[in-house]
């Protein structure tokens, strides 16, 4: 009989949501966005959030309440949102995922819809891809000639602009 490897077989689920369980997302989006808007202090009011997010308040409020029941934040009814310190942690790597893989695509030449990229690669990537994004955006900011090297479009953008 051939050894089956060790490593369990998972739903595409469980490898993507093993290292925090429970948020969809559009929970992810939301908590991310409530980040933003108070810097991880203070409060968000829920039109602002709905605006800020193209959506009609009942959904924000569902979404709201769902993330306030995952201990997230606090929302009084109509009022304000305030996030938890553990929605503060979350909301910050949530936004700190966002800009890298941001500047990954632009570091390697991306131009047009990097947003749209962004946001539909940081729902679904692996921490260890996360990790090695991290280790090579690092280098390239510490090395643009090796970069410009590797792609030259890259040398015909100022380095001020974005
Ligand atoms: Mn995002």
């Amino acid at each position: 009989m051939i050894p089956i490897d060790k490593e369990e077989f998972r739903t595409y689920r469980g490898y993507f949501m093993a290292d925090e369980p429970g948020l969809t997302s559009g929970m992810e989006d939301y908590l991310e966005m409530v980040y933003r808007m108070t810097e991880g202090e203070g409060t968000v009011r829920l039109f602002d959030l709905a605006a800020s997010l193209n959506v009609q308040p009942p959904s924000a409020t569902r979404m709201v309440q769902r993330l306030a029941h995952a201990g997230l934040l606090d929302y009084e009814k109509y009022g304000t949102i305030q996030l938890t310190p553990e929605g503060k942690r979350r909301g910050l790597s949530l936004l700190n995922r966002h800009h890298l893989i941001e500047e990954f695509l632009r570091a390697l030449g991306v131009r047009e819809n990097v947003l749209k990229d962004t946001e539909l690669i940081e729902h679904n990537i692996s921490d260890e891809l996360l990790g090695r994004i991290s280790s090579f955006v690092s280098f390239a900011r510490k090395n643009p000639a090796w970069l410009r090297q590797w792609n030259p479009r890259l040398a015909q953008r100022p380095e001020k602009e974005s």
